[in-house]
């Protein structure tokens, strides 16, 4: 697996993989992978000629500072999973190289961002928007990977894509979860043993077919801090707290 750190040097080694007549599936993530994540490259593994991913923690999407000191690392078991699998090249920037303007330029989306996480997590899309722009320009990927446990930012990104004409195609990697019900997340690790014993029922609550407000007073009632559950189009979306760790869920239901 070739590691690669400079944005540059991606770029020139992404458009030689195309120039060798492969086609780039890539796979961005925020690293602490898990099976959710190991989903996406196995898909992009199996349709695609050679595999990209980044793991990149990016600071511009985190509204919360403390939320981003704390978000888990494991650099080390991630290259080995990804190794295993046999991704190709991996994509491991700085901050500094990944926003040589100092993040004075940003991809802002008014309508959809505004709504769900985005009304409790400002600028988290704008951020999230970005990095993926600067991503999907570095790698000039034929497929990229996005999992539909973040519902509201895969819509997003496919959005954008349309807008600005870009030539990656993004597809929607189903979400894995545990046999629990427990959405797989990276931020799972952060939950103490009570609110992990208490959180597969966030998914259970959420999929209840219950009235919105009745899910939502169930939800309060089994001990969650609720942001929001709302339905949008097909999907019932929701947020909800437990301790300090933030955990999202969607299902589809029936209209
Ligand atoms: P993250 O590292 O959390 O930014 O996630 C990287 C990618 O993996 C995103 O496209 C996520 O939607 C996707 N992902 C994270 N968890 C899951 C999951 N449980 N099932 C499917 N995809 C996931």
């Amino acid at each position: 697996m070739k590691i690669i750190t400079d944005p540059r040097r991606w770029k020139e080694t992404m458009y030689e993989v195309r120039e060798s007549g492969a086609s780039i599936g890539f796979v961005p993530t925020m690293g602490a992978l898990h099976q959710g994540h190991l989903s996406l490259i196995r898909m992009a593994k199996e349709q695609s000629g050679a595999v990209a991913v980044s793991i990149f923690v990016n600071p511009t999407q985190f509204n919360d500072p403390k939320d981003l000191r704390a978000y888990p690392s494991t650099l080390e078991t991630d290259q080995e999973a990804l190794r295993s699998l046999g991704v190709e090249y991996l994509f491991l920037p700085s901050y500094e190289a990944l926003y040589p303007d100092g993040y004075t330029y940003s991809i802002e989306e008014h309508e959809i961002s505004r709504r769900f996480c985005g009304a409790s997590r400002p600028g988290h899309f704008t951020g999230v928007l970005t990095v993926v722009m600067k991503l999907l320009l570095l790698t000039g990927a034929d497929r990229a990977y996005f999992g539909e446990k973040d519902w509201q930012q895969y819509r997003l990104i496919e959005g954008m894509c349309e807008a600005f004409f870009l030539d990656t195609k993004i597809i929607p990697a189903p979400l894995i979860r545990e046999a629990s019900g427990l959405a797989l997340s990276s931020r799972n690790m952060l939950l103490s043993e009570e609110d992990r014993a208490l959180a597969p029922s966030f998914h259970a609550i959420l999929s209840s077919g219950k009235p919105v407000e009745q899910i939502i007073s169930d939800l309060e009632q089994a001990g969650f801090i609720v942001d929001y559950v709302q339905q949008w189009e097909d999907r019932l979306l929701g947020a909800v707290m437990l301790s300090h760790v933030r955990l999202i869920d969607n299902v589809r239901i029936r209209t």
